[in-house]
């Protein structure tokens, strides 16, 4: 089990991918909350099971899959079914991505939390990391990752904390502005920054 977890976080096109693929090339394992978010209500999860239960089966498509716009429409404007299944996912997630922790060999773990600020989860990490890079740059890598609009991207930044209490709270802000290799370079000072602190936690 590693004993020492990094939450690494960032608004949309910030970078927070490309930064934890250069930890991994280090050995580090990453726990990805996007993706046990989506394990959570995986097929024949206790997660999808419940949803079904309280929402009925029609936000189970014909795959049996979670359909995901037809729950997002049913909790859009209803605060008290957004809370039941906040109330529902979000220790889910905690709990799957704890146990990703407990098996991980690595002498410290990546957390990668999109909203690590806005969900509360810092509280359970070590230390945190933000990618940061100015919004109209977010703006720009994303429209062209995703091919999207800017005003698509918009929108997503402006649900997401703003930039100013994101670095607030920050214990270490990387600056992706950097070109590659010198960003390799910042993360493999962090790395050794990590490992030092993970071995005296
Ligand atoms: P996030 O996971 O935070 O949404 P990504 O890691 O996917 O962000 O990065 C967003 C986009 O920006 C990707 O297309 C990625 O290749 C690009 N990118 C990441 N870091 C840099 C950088 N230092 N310089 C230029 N482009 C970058």
């Amino acid at each position: 089990m590693a004993d020492f977890i990094v939450g690494l976080t960032g608004g949309i096109g910030s970078g927070k991918t490309t930064v934890a693929n250069l930890f991994l090339d280090f050995g580090i394992e990453l726990v990805d909350a996007d993706i046990i978010a989506r394990k959570v209500v995986a097929k024949g999860s206790q997660g999808l099971c419940e949803i079904k239960e309280h929402f009925g089966s029609e936000v189970i498509d014909s795959n049996g899959l979670l359909d995901r716009a037809k729950l997002r429409s049913r909790v859009f404007d209803n605060e008290k079914e957004r809370q039941w299944l906040n109330n529902l996912l979000h220790p889910l997630i905690r709990n799957h991505m704890l146990k990703a922790v407990e098996v991980a060999k690595s002498p410290y773990v990546i957390m990668i939390v999109p909203l690590l600020f806005e969900n509360g989860l810092d509280s359970l990490v070590n230390t945190t990391l933000v990618v940061d890079i100015p919004p109209h740059e977010q703006i720009t890598r994303t429209a062209k990752r995703d091919g999207v609009t800017s005003t698509e991207v918009e929108k997503i930044l402006n649900r997401q904390i703003s930039r100013e209490l994101r670095l607030t709270k920050a214990d270490t802000v990387l600056d992706n502005t950097l070109p590659p290799e010198e960003l390799r370079k910042t993360v493999q000072l962090l790395h050794l920054k990590y490992l030092a602190q993970a071995s005296s936690a």
